[in-house]
């Protein structure tokens, strides 16, 4: 049965204000899938009017859950409605169409975790610096706003045609620090927001950071520390062990 949530929660204006009114299936065309995550497909795609190539997240808020998906919808839209930077990828709008959210982003040839699939080998620290450096601009620009992302790692840090790294992905991010859920993917979980689970710890924006660090273990050695653990004993490694380091010593 087709939700109602949408027609409900348009009624709000600052909601309705959110989206933009047009059909999205007349103004974007040659749709091609080019990543998938756990909410949804992301494709590129043609602007019929400029000719610009876009990447559109869809996200679709009917079946199983359907209130959450919605809130999770306006809350990604939220923010990215209010960030600017060149290391953040830049949002162009969304769009609603049959039960499913148009979500309209600069196009990026791929993630730091497409390009490690590609190349099949670690990276060079070289390499490893330059996208540390644009991933730290970009947040520098989002703590400096008390803003947390919450959900750093290669998968998440997307690199244009010329080379720039732009922060993605803000389905999980926090407009307050601190902030006291417990939300991440398991390997690249800050201690931190792992005790916020049972002990209801705040945290702040440093999480991040020790997410980042992980990511640079993933890109030198092309998989977090812990890898091999399951996620539940992943979880006490983090919180009673040192800080994780690279294994090889020739770094
Ligand atoms: P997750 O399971 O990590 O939460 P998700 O459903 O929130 O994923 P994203 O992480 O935003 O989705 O995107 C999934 C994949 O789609 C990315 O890893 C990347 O390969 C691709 N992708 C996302 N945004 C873009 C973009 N702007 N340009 C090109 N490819 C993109």
């Amino acid at each position: 049965m087709p939700s109602t949530i949408p027609t409900e929660g348009l009624k709000d204006p600052e909601t309705a204000e959110l989206f933009f009114k047009e059909d999205p299936e007349k103004l974007f065309t040659d749709l091609r899938e080019v990543g998938h995550g756990s909410f949804g497909a992301v494709y590129s795609a043609r602007d019929v009017h400029t000719s610009e190539v876009v990447a559109i997240k869809k996200l679709s808020y009917t079946g199983m859950r359907s209130t959450k998906k919605w809130q999770d919808i306006i809350k990604e839209v939220r923010f990215l409605q209010i960030l600017k930077h060149p290391n953040i990828i830049e949002y162009k709008g969304c769009y609603l169409s049959e039960h499913t959210a148009w979500l309209v982003m600069e196009y990026c040839i791929g993630s730091v975790s497409d390009l490690l699939i590609v190349h099949k080998k670690p990276l060079q620290e070289m390499e490893i610096a330059a996208i540390t450096h644009g991933a730290l601009q970009g947040l520098a620009y989002l703590h400096s706003h008390a803003m947390i992302h919450r959900d750093i790692k290669a998968a998440n840090i997307l690199l244009t045609e010329q080379g720039q790294v732009k922060l993605a992905d803000f389905g999980l991010a926090s407009m307050v620090s601190p902030a006291s859920s417990f939300v991440g993917t398991p390997y690249w979980m800050a201690p931190e927001v792992i005790l916020a689970k049972d002990e209801e710890q705040q945290y702040g924006t440093e999480v991040d950071i020790w997410s980042l660090g992980i990511t640079c273990i993933e890109l030198a050695e092309m998989k977090p520390p812990l890898r091999s653990n399951s996620s539940v004993s992943v979880f006490s490694c983090i919180i009673r062990s040192e800080s994780p380091t690279l294994q090889s010593t020739e770094w």
